[in-house]
């Protein structure tokens, strides 16, 4: 297919906005287009080379750079091009007016100084291929080859073929051509018409390739496009939540039961697994695999199935303590260029929810309890790699607890899921049968607390055998006892962890102090004596710390997120530790400050 066919049709779209009569071009387009190019067709019309997810290299050639290649290809001065670019404002009409001032393409000039009539014709494949070895060029000496790529390329082009070329290399080929409007014009093309619609976009849902189901459509037509699959290495399109803020009415949306999960804070990764390849891709569907080395290792070791697509969320976690760790953490390992150093100061766990296909069977068309079995069938739960926390409920009450559960322990929320006979996984879509509950506030924990160590949990890894965790008390002066608030893991320093059995080996009781008011069970109770200072990112309720029982709602205390160890408070005494009524007044006063910050 001639190049001069594509960049006519591009020149007709840029021309027009209205998305009924470029659907009609594309359509024409599409029709004239050989069935083994089209996909090659529907990048080059996006300026692309390929889907976003392949990770083909950036063109990498500045404008001082294509300016050089304009310079080669015409035989002029950089200068004259300088010049030229600032009166037109645009490198590609430059490279279209230079061409026609040349008398079209120099090798047509050529040929007709030898005498020959026939010309030359750069075709869509040559095009393609050549900026493909444009994009892959890399590393010493490649600026060079793609400057010489880039003016072989333009020294044959005809003026609108040149202006395109410079465009797409730009990356400023906007015609406003969108997704949708490309599967309209496949429908229309290579179906009945816009009726088939909802089947090519079904498959771009399940393959998320334009070019890939372009080429299923002319190639096969549009009816074998039901039967599509999903497959690994070619990304699904994720199904999204709606989101709502009251338990009753999520409940009821979901339709009256359903599975209640801990939304996580982390990065969604989509991981397809076939043999011992694994691919990741993020919530929009980049391939993320290199970031994550670990979670590649965790899928192959823990997922028993030869080809599988699950979905979990990365999450930052505190390896020795298992607890979660804020998002922004997550993000400290994205910053880092060194993957392995981050992969040390990052850890990271994931918590699956979802299993999209396995061993040929696409599992979107069931519903979401025959998936979650299969899923928890096929994986096999690590420290690292387990099955989302949830509950499954029709009660309001449940959902709110398992709500504060979620929160108090670094969880963003929860996600409501439908269980019904059409809970299927809607690739692509966002619906109500996934609801979103989450704090609708963000606040600040300004002061600092003194709590009473009541409890001691081991830790793992790095202190494995140590005591790694305490359990956190305030003082309650009205029944003289002390109310857990949290259990505290972060903070210590490795001198500290060294040190901490030996501080409270002589605290160590076989049964919980009668003192302590407590439904958390510690790996070893103390007597309530050593205070220490503690911070946390907010104050929360949470059904599992009795501290201000029933004081803010019923069936939950006041707890800390993320909270962390600051020192010893030796010099005060348990009694001296904060009281159930300073944490009230703080939580009422974090209430307060985000009502006004409103
Ligand atoms: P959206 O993804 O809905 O457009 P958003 O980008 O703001 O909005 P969130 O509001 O964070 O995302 O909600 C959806 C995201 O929650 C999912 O894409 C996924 O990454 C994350 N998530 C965490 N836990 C779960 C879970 N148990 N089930 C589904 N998604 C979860």
């Amino acid at each position: 297919m001639p190049f001069k066919y594509l960049v006519e049709t591009l020149d007709r779209l840029e021309k027009i906005s209205a998305r009924t009569q470029m659907t009609v071009i594309l359509v024409n387009l599409f029709k004239e287009t050989p069935p083994e190019i089209i996909d090659k067709v529907v990048y080059l019309m996006q300026g692309k080379l390929g889907p976003d997810w392949k990770d083909i290299p950036n063109f990498g050639v500045s404008e001082k750079f294509l300016v050089k290649a304009v310079s080669l290809a015409y035989k002029k001065p950089e200068k004259e091009i300088d010049a030229l670019y600032k009166q037109l404002g645009d490198l590609g009409i430059v490279a279209e007016t230079l061409t026609s001032n040349a008398g079209g393409s120099q090798v047509a000039g050529l040929m007709s100084w030898i005498g020959q009539q026939e010309k030359r014709e750069l075709t869509v494949i040559e095009v393609y291929n050549t900026l493909y070895r444009v994009a892959l060029a890399q590393g010493e000496g490649s600026r060079d080859i793609k400057i010489r790529l880039i003016s072989g390329l333009l020294s044959e082009a005809e003026p609108l073929e040149a202006r395109y070329i410079i465009r797409i290399i730009e990356g400023r080929l906007r015609l406003g051509v969108g997704d949708a409007t490309v599967l309209d014009a496949l429908a229309i093309a290579f179906g009945e018409g816009v009726q088939d619609r909802p089947v090519v976009e079904r498959a771009y849902n399940l393959r998320a390739d334009l070019g890939h189901i372009a080429k299923i459509c002319a190639s096969q037509g549009v009816k074998v496009l039901s039967d599509v699959k999903p497959e690994v290495g070619i990304p699904i399109r994720p199904m999204l939540a709606e989101r709502l803020n009251d338990p009753v009415e999520i409940l009821r949306k979901i339709g009256g039961d359903g599975l209640v999960e801990y939304k996580y804070d982390g990065e969604r990764g989509q991981i397809h697994k076939k043999g011992s390849e694994v691919y990741i891709y993020s919530r929009r569907l980049e391939n993320i695999t290199h970031m994550y080395p670990d979670v590649r290792e965790l899928a192959q070791k823990f997922i028993k199935a030869r080809e599988a697509i699950v979905e979990g969320e990365i999450v930052a976690i505190d390896p020795e303590t298992m607890e979660l760790r804020p998002f922004q953490e997550l993000m400290r390992r994205k910053r880092k260029h060194d993957i392995h150093i981050a992969m040390k100061e990052v850890p990271v766990a994931v918590f699956l929810f979802d299993l999209l296909y396995v061993d040929g069977e696409d599992l979107t068309v069931k519903t979401l309890p025959e998936r979650r079995k299969v899923l928890e069938s096929i994986v096999e739960n690590d420290q690292n790699w387990t099955i989302a926390t949830y509950i499954r409920t029709s009660d309001p009450d449940k959902f709110m607890n398992f709500f504060m559960k979620a929160v108090s322990e670094g969880a963003e929320g929860v996600m409501a899921k439908a269980v019904h006979g059409n809970s299927l996984y809607r690739a692509g879509a966002r619906g109500w049968l996934w609801i979103k509950f989450k704090r609708d506030y963000k606040s600040e924990m300004i002061d600092t607390v003194d709590l009473v160590a009541v409890g001691g949990f081991y830790g793992r890894g790095r202190r494995g055998g140590k005591i790694g965790t305490l359990l956190m008390a305030a003082y309650d002066p009205e029944t003289d006892s002390f109310k857990t608030v949290c259990k505290v893991g972060s903070g210590f320093t490795d001198e500290d962890l060294d040190k901490m059995y030996s501080l409270f080996e002589p605290y160590i009781i076989q049964h919980k102090h009668p003192r302590v008011d407590s439904i958390m069970k510690p790996d070893l109770w103390f007597v309530p004596a050593k205070v220490a200072e503690i911070i946390g990112a907010e104050l929360t309720l949470s059904p599992l710390h009795t501290c201000c029982w029933n004081k803010i709602r019923s069936g939950a205390g006041i707890s800390i997120r993320f909270p962390r160890f600051i020192r010893w408070r030796d010099d005060k005494a348990p009694e001296d530790a904060t009281t159930m009524t300073e944490l009230v007044e703080m939580y009422t006063r974090q209430l307060k400050k985000l009502e006004e910050a409103k």
